[in-house]
């Protein structure tokens, strides 16, 4: 084999999960509180540092220190980070089972070192929970993270990690592991210490990419979201306008843009109040949704002003959609609101010809004649098909 020192690749790959781990709890802080885990992660990483350094010095600092702190730190961080990835994917954190597992470690070693001294005992001991605790986190990353590559990628690590330290447990068994001890030279002992310290350099910043990931994610969604209603925002509309024009550039085809305003929204605001005003709001883009879909893009361009794509559909059918969309609404099925209507105004575009502005002022010039003939109702901009 080659003389790998195996202690120094021990106290080196200790460094890494550290600062990992501080870099990890000052990004905690910052992060919202909807993203759980994170703290647990980071203090794994911090404990298993300190595992690491403890387990690097053996034969300089007192056996029992580096044995009993070494492994149940190794336990300690393996629960942590199993915790962190519970609560980051939503599920029961495992809290009792950590704690038993960390007191059988402690017993076991305890036992092996003082009791019934047997190197080869605490190796298959420790490396058998250690396993378990892999897996376990294995399992957790790959079922819940598994549309996030950074998530299966983490996963990936503890599933390799798992399997290395199976092969530990067996080898644990061999006679002869007594003498030899943990900076052994042999070759399973060097691939299972630079797997451990490989892994957990990885894993850690595996972690802190899998919560950047999520923020990311979560900022982007709330870029793009109206607080309220939860629908798209003026920003995603205009983007998806964009993308819609371009198909329809390449592709040919109508494209119709729905317009809808509710009507004597500052009445019902001044009669019952801003809340119920939002409440209304909020009734709005549920039923609505029913008719409009995300396929349709449909938004809240601002105040109690909606908007919506409707691609490829003939005019008569764009006017029927609204149309069904208004009724709807006037219907007044939920006895908790004042009954309230809305107005649409309806234009289109062929091929993509139409700019966004365009569509907008002849959408708004049919939602206005909407409103002059009494509201509650949809009209249809006198340029639809012509531009
Ligand atoms: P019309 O039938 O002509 O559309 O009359 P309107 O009263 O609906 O029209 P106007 O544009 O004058 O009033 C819109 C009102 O919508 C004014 C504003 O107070 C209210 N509004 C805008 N945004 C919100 C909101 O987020 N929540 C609530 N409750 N009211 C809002
Ligand atoms: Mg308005
Ligand atoms: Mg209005």
């Amino acid at each position: 084999m080659p003389a790998f020192d195996l202690r120094t690749m021990l106290l080196m790959s200790s460094v890494m999960p550290g600062l990992t781990a501080l870099v990890m709890f000052s990004l905690g802080r910052s992060f919202p509180t909807n993203i759980r885990g994170v703290r647990n992660w980071a203090s794994g990483a911090l404990i298993i540092s300190m595992a690491a350094i403890l387990l690097a010095l053996r034969g300089g600092i007192p056996d029992w220190l580096s044995i009993m702190g070494g492994n149940c730190g190794l336990i300690l961080s393996t629960g942590l980070w199993l915790i962190g990835s519970q609560r980051f994917f939503g599920r029961p954190p495992s809290g009792r089972f950590v704690i038993l597992v960390l007191v059988m470690g402690a017993i076991g070693e305890s036992w092996m070192t003082w009791a019934h001294p047997s190197a080869g005992g605490r190796s298959l001991w420790i490396n058998a929970i250690l396993a378990l605790m892999y897996g376990r986190q294995a399992f957790v990353m790959l079922r819940y993270g598994r549309h996030d590559p950074s998530a299966v990628f983490v996963g990936a690590m503890f599933l390799i990690l798992a399997m290395v330290t199976v092969v530990r447990v067996v080898t644990s068994i061999d006679a002869g592991f007594a003498e030899r001890g943990i900076f052994a030279s042999d070759f399973v002992q060097t691939v299972y210490l630079a797997t451990g310290a490989l892994m957990s350099l990885l894993t850690t910043v595996g972690f802190m990419l899998v919560a950047m990931n999520r923020l990311r994610v979560q900022l982007e969604q709330q870029s793009l979201a109206d607080p309220l209603t939860g629908l798209l925002n003026r920003r995603a509309f205009l983007n998806a306008h964009g993308q819609e024009r371009d198909k329809m550039m390449r592709t040919g085809g109508l494209l119709s843009l729905l317009l809808i305003d509710l009507d004597h929204f500052k009445a019902i605001n001044d009669t019952y109040g801003h809340v119920k005003g939002d409440e209304i709001l909020i009734d709005f883009s549920m039923r609505a949704a029913g008719i409009l879909t995300r396929h349709h893009h449909f938004s809240r361009w601002g105040g109690e002003e909606f908007t919506a794509l409707v691609i490829g559909a003939r005019p008569e059918d764009v006017f029927e959609l609204a149309d069904a969309l208004r009724l709807k609404i006037a219907r007044n099925d939920n006895p908790s609101l004042p009954a309230y209507t809305c107005s649409i105004g309806i234009a289109c575009s062929v091929s993509g010809d139409a700019t966004i502005e365009r569509l907008l002022k002849d959408a708004d010039e049919a939602l206005y004649r909407a409103k002059r003939s009494g509201r509650n109702s949809v009209e249809v901009s006198d340029h639809a098909v012509l531009v």
